[in-house]
């Protein structure tokens, strides 16, 4: 049996008739960027989530980048961000000439670990950045309560966490701001890249969608320079699609990782993904930890089963980042995480006999 990490294709056959009326649509209205299209789907994503105001963006990437710019946030500043993390949101902080400050993670949940960061909270600080990582909420109410007591913008990443909730609330209504990421591959993923902010803060939202285009408030009226970052009419109309299934998708993906966790729970060498009581976890990835991940790893690819790792390096560990002298004992559970990890085939056309089939697998490995 062959168990890929992940398979686009089985979806796609699943609703091909309406991506392909959805694309007929758009080229027959020759209407590519700006719209119909993307004014529907802003004001459906929008709707979902019980906010004001929804902006596509070329990207996650840019979506970030583009609220801590229109936050005001640039040289001197300071933003926090988990160190156990894909690079966009440091990046991202660097490019705005601010600097990032990385926090090692909660042990159980790889989000951020409220509890170190008023410790690194300073006179720049001007924002915290957490990452929903693999789908599950990072502390938000308590994250909320730090932002309020120090005056800091909280800007959410929900990248890999549509619609996960805490408390029943959906990600990406906890902040300023929050940035969602498209990318094919993502919970509710596009054909191509494509991106979106969330905020209900009229003005803000306002400053966004200028900047967004150009700092254009109306045509060839521009407030201010901005960028070109805008979610094209295609992979908006491709999207409005999708969109409609994502909630059930999620389900699918919940059910997977209940499967692989009742399964693994009688393997003693591993530690299954731990959800926080209060929180709904989107599994945009199933990662476990082990001593063994690199030999389990190597085994399994071995037996037809393809696994990766997210992320091999935590953030202060990378090359950009080396000249700030950052070391393991500062962050020590992202340094233990990123030897132990690994991510376990996730997707919600993923079957049964298939999670079955790694589950015997890493059951060999260990015995
Ligand atoms: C995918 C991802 C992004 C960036 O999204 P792109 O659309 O690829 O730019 C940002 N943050 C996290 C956590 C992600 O997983």
């Amino acid at each position: 049996m062959n168990v890929p990490f992940v398979d686009l294709k089985i979806q796609y056959s699943s609703i091909k008739e309406e991506i392909r009326e959805a694309i007929n649509r758009v080229f027959e209205d020759g209407i590519f960027v700006g719209g119909k299209y993307i004014q529907q789907f802003e004001k459906d994503f929008a709707a979902l989530h019980g906010v004001k105001h929804c902006i596509g963006v070329g990207n996650g990437t840019n979506a970030i980048f583009i609220i801590l710019k229109t936050l005001g946030i640039g040289a001197g500043d300071e933003v926090i961000i988990p160190a156990h993390n894909w690079i966009s949101a440091s990046e991202m902080t660097t490019l705005t000439g601010a600097q990032p400050v990385f926090i090692d993670s909660d042990p159980r949940t790889f989000t951020i670990n409220v509890s170190k960061i008023e410790a690194d909270i300073t006179k720049r600080t001007k924002a915290i950045l957490p990452v929903h990582l693999y789908g599950q909420p990072s502390h938000l109410h308590e994250l909320q309560s730090i932002c309020r007591k120090f005056n800091l913008y909280l800007i959410e990443d929900c990248a890999q966490s549509i619609l996960a909730e805490e408390n029943g609330k959906h990600v990406g209504t906890f902040g300023n701001a929050a940035a969602f990421s498209f990318y094919p591959s993502k919970n509710l993923g596009a054909y191509g890249d494509g991106g979106a902010i969330l905020t209900s803060d009229d003005n803000l939202a306002k400053k966004i969608r200028a900047y967004a285009n150009h700092g254009m408030v109306e045509k060839n009226v521009h407030a201010m320079e901005g960028v070109n970052s805008r979610l094209d009419s295609l992979q908006a109309a491709m999207l409005s699609v999708k969109l409609k299934y994502t909630q059930s998708w999620n389900e699918k993906r919940i059910q997977h990782a209940n499967l692989y966790s009742s399964l693994l729970r009688d393997v003693a060498s591993v530690n299954t993904p731990y959800v926080r009581e209060s929180v709904k976890h989107v599994f945009h990835l199933y990662v476990i930890r082990t001593e063994k991940r690199d030999a389990l790893q190597k085994y399994l690819s071995s037996k037809g089963i393809q696994t990766s790792i997210h992320y091999p390096l935590a953030l202060p560990f990378l090359e950009p980042y080396q000249s700030d002298n950052h070391s393991q004992e500062n962050f020590p559970i992202a340094y233990r995480d990123q030897q132990q990890i690994l991510s376990l085939p996730l997707y919600p056309e993923l079957t049964d006999e298939q999670i079955i089939f790694v589950c015997d697998s890493i059951k060999e490995f260990f015995h």
